[in-house]
């Protein structure tokens, strides 16, 4: 089975958290070049784990003859086709953060214009809203599917 990621959250084996100098300019060229390294190797790390999900699929294929069996493995099958989906789309994303490092816009708050802050970003690289915003977000979210 495929080690199941938890949504946009950063998982990544070696991280070693950016370690900010005194007074130290918010966003500075350090400050992206530690986020774009975290992102492409983030990146890379999903890209492995797709390549798992397609072999192991490719191995396990039509080696069940019990109908029963071929059940729970389409079973298995679905779910990890909706794991690698999840994974594409978070690829997707990080390819988009990728590009919105190369503008000024990387770090701020798409909603409020407020720094996201290094130690949420470290957490989540793809974030682009602030705390208080994404909080604003869920709450409307749960309002509007409530
Ligand atoms: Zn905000």
């Amino acid at each position: 089975m495929p080690n199941t990621q938890s949504g946009a959250t950063f998982a990544l084996r070696d991280f070693s958290p950016y370690k900010e100098k005194k007074n130290e300019e918010y966003m500075n060229p350090n400050q992206k070049e530690h986020f774009k390294a975290l992102l492409l190797a983030w990146k890379k790390e999903l890209m492995e784990e797709v390549d798992r999900t397609v072999s192991h699929m490719k191995d396990e294929a039509a080696n069940f003859p019990d109908p029963a069996d071929r059940a729970s493995q389409e079973e298995e099958f679905s779910l990890e086709l909706r794991t690698r989906d999840r994974e594409r789309k978070l690829i997707k994303k990080i390819d988009k953060t990728l590009e919105l490092l190369e503008t000024e816009d990387y770090g701020y708050c798409e909603a409020c214009g407020v720094e996201i802050g290094i130690r949420r970003l470290e957490a989540r690289p793809t974030a682009t809203l602030c705390v208080d915003c994404k909080t604003l977000d869920e709450i409307k979210e749960r309002q509007t599917t409530a």
